[in-house]
């Protein structure tokens, strides 16, 4: 199978439609994977698998999933998903955007049509998350004895540090950080934390009420339109520029999230700390 490297995406850019030759095709289970030269589709990603896959169609028919496929250099196999044995961008490999569908796709050339409703809550969540994230730093900036990375607004980085999973959701995101030893031991100061969580939750709140109001603007670079190309968020925070490594889509400015707010809840035994953020 020629495929003729990694696939070309147009949505980091906000694109949600486009028109490209169909260069490769793959079993997904019972169900068909297509892939093209170029598309507007984001698939889940199988290293951080943050932001759901696009749904819409393709060439007509339903795309019922989209995931990440890569084959080696040479090699015939196109392994998806989890299947992948090495990380997102490992070079050697082309990557692929695999569209899923129950039947076959027809046509050598095709229409791709993602659902733009869909994609803009996605696009609304991941930007509310990746704001409620900086937000959360400068809350918890105080709990930190030991210096750590800091963010781009110069707080110690907690989200990076203490990250297990994130979640992009329609409107909103959930976070979830582990409190554990380990975290301890780089000097986070866990004691009182569910004490103190209201007031925490209220600062974080009034910091994200204070950048939307700003009206800052959001967008990605983009090293090249290769589908594992290294993007990179940006937001013109009135405290500074802030960039965050990221591969998925956005708002185009702050002011689109309406009211931005965050809970957060401490698990029994205190070993994990859940940030839900909603955009509205
Ligand atoms: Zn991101």
């Amino acid at each position: 199978m020629d495929i003729g490297g990694s696939t070309l995406v147009s949505y980091p850019e906000g694109e949600v439609r486009g028109r490209s030759a169909v260069v490769g095709t793959v079993p997904v289970g019972d169900r068909h994977g297509t892939i093209v030269a170029e598309t507007p589709f984001h698939p889940l990603d199988h290293t951080w698998p943050d932001q759901p896959a696009d749904t819409g169609t393709i060439g007509g028919l339903a795309v019922v999933d989209c995931v990440t496929g890569a084959v080696e250099e040479g090699g015939e196999t196109v392994r998806l998903g989890e299947d992948i044995p090495v990380r997102r961008g490992t070079p050697g490999w082309s990557w692929l955007v695999v569209h899923v569908t129950d039947a076959p796709v027809p046509d050598r050339e095709v229409e791709l049509v993602v659902d733009a409703a869909v994609r803009h809550a996605l696009s609304a969540g991941h930007t509310a998350c990746h704001l409620a994230a900086l937000a959360l730093n400068a809350a918890l900036a105080g709990r930190w004895r030991k210096e750590v990375p800091c963010d781009a607004l110069g707080h110690p980085d907690f989200d990076q540090t203490a990250i297990a999973s994130s979640r992009i959701l329609p409107g909103g995101s959930r976070d979830v950080y582990r409190l554990g030893k380990s975290l301890r031991r780089k000097g986070f100061t866990a004691e009182g934390l569910a004490e103190e969580l209201p007031e925490i939750a209220q600062r974080a709140g009034d910091r994200l009420k204070e950048w939307v109001a700003a009206d800052a603007p959001v967008w990605i670079d983009s090293p090249g339109p290769e589908l594992t190309a290294r993007r990179t968020w940006h937001c013109g925070l009135p405290g500074g520029e802030v960039a965050i490594p990221c591969g998925g889509t956005h708002l185009s400015r702050t002011s689109e999230l309406g009211a931005l707010t965050v809970t957060l809840e401490l698990s029994g035994d205190g070993s994990e700390l859940t940030m839900h953020t909603a955009a509205g």
